[in-house]
């Protein structure tokens, strides 16, 4: 599953890790076991991203950041 803010690749071993460490807990294991955005509230911190132990999971900024 995944949004256009945080995409998962199928390399995902479903850990929950992400969805541990979000700060602002907008997180949730899917059925299919992989993490998906149920909430909009991502400040884009990279945390998710970062801690993938696979480096399945991609954030995407809505926005350009110069
Ligand atoms: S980028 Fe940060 S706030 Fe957004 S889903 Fe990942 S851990 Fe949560
Ligand atoms: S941390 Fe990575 S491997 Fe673990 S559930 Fe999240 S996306 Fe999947």
């Amino acid at each position: 599953m995944s949004s256009y803010i945080i995409e998962v690749s199928d390399e995902c071993i479903g850990c929950g890790i992400c969805v541990d460490l979000c700060p602002l807990n907008c997180l949730r294991m899917g059925e299919d076991n992989k993490p998906y955005l149920q909430y909009e509230e991502c400040w884009y911190c990279g945390c998710c991203e970062i801690e993938c132990p696979v480096s399945c999971l991609k954030m995407h900024f809505p926005f350009l950041i110069y």
